[in-house]
């Protein structure tokens, strides 16, 4: 059995018996991996207050060769980025990029970038200040949870090499389609006008989504920039509302899975 050594996220947690937990990661060096965590939940010493979402913690596990499953054997805590866990609106949204990351990631298929990409959005999530349950704040706070929704949708779909064609219409290839009037989410890019009206053309037209206002400005923007894109960038809620909707279906459509945690009222 080898022992290896890494930092990462916990991504999704069952429980499994009266103490074992199966847990997912997303870590630096080796992607996305599945432990089980042998008497996790009453081993207080390598485990206790360790193994919530959103705190970064260097992990020990063992990969036992032909076994599916590595066996967590320590975690650390490196990063408690414990505002996530207090505000139930940004709480929502990190079940959202569990969600997603669980979805896309394949196990042990490394990409470093989504590590990082991962603690940035945790980093700057944890210096929000939360406004109060009651106050007209929560709006402003609603729109920055979208911007950074958008933000972590758009590079994951960059990172994993699916981020949609923005550029050519998918129909007759035509370029320089910012106004794009809609796309077509089986062929996975934009399609123009002339294409969609075009009634013996490839497309029917009760299957092309209408995309959001600016929608491709913004998500390309978001991939071009740090994160500090979302503190100077404007967008009504309406819009960002819209290109959140846009970018479920998107992802739904490209994994074919229900995306739960955006159905959490
Ligand atoms: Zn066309």
């Amino acid at each position: 059995m080898k022992l290896h050594y890494t930092r990462g996220f916990i991504i999704y947690s069952k429980k499994m018996n009266e103490a074992d937990l199966l847990l997912s990661y997303i870590t630096e060096d080796y992607g996305k991996i599945t432990c089980f965590a042998n008497n996790a939940r009453k081993s207080r010493k390598r485990f206790l207050g360790k193994l919530e979402p959103a705190m970064l913690t260097g992990i020990k596990f063992y990969e036992k060769p032909g076994m599916a499953l590595d066996i967590l054997y320590e975690a650390d805590l490196i990063e408690d980025y414990k505002n996530l866990r207090k505000d139930v609106d940004i709480y929502l949204f990190l079940t959202k990029l569990t969600e997603i990351s669980r979805i896309l990631c394949q196990e042990r298929d490394n990409n470093k970038n989504i590590f990082y990409l991962i603690n940035n959005i945790f980093k700057g999530l944890d210096r929000i200040v939360t406004p109060p349950e009651d106050s007209r704040l929560r709006v402003s706070l609603n729109a920055v949870l979208l911007k950074y929704e958008i933000y972590f949708i758009s590079n994951m779909l960059k990172l994993m090499g699916i981020y949609p064609n923005f550029s050519n219409c998918v129909g007759c290839s035509m370029d320089n389609l910012h106004n794009a009037f809609g796309f077509s989410l089986k062929k996975g890019g934009v399609v123009c006008k002339t294409c969609a009206e075009d009634k013996n053309g490839d497309f029917q037209y009760s299957e092309i989504k209408q995309l959001p206002v600016n929608f491709i400005n913004l998500s390309d923007l978001m991939i071009e920039s740090d994160l500090s894109i979302i503190n100077k960038l404007n967008a009504s809620e309406d819009i960002l509302i819209n290109c959140s909707a846009f970018l479920r279906d998107f992802l739904s459509f490209h994994t074919g899975k229900r995306l739960k945690s955006f159905e959490i009222i």
